[in-house]
């Protein structure tokens, strides 16, 4: 399972070892933090991308039937 560096701030994956690595922070190329990345499985990625949606998008999505069926497509 690949796993992903997700970075705290923007939930960015764009991140890259801080300093070469020696003192184990990644900077994030999107936002410029630097500090701890998250590590997490692809899976868990696009869950958490996917429970910070905009709430009223999501209530949205899933009021029409065929859009439920999608969205158990996905899990
Ligand atoms: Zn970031």
């Amino acid at each position: 399972m690949t796993k992903l560096l997700v970075c705290p701030v923007c939930k960015s994956t764009n991140l890259d070892l801080d300093t070469g690595g020696y003192t184990g922070k990644y900077k994030c190329k999107n936002c410029g933090y630097v500090g701890f990345a998250i590590e997490m499985t692809e899976g868990e990625y696009k869950e958490m991308l996917e429970s910070e949606e905009v709430p009223e998008m999501k209530e949205k999505k899933v009021k029409k039937p065929e859009d439920i069926k999608k969205l158990d497509g996905i899990h």
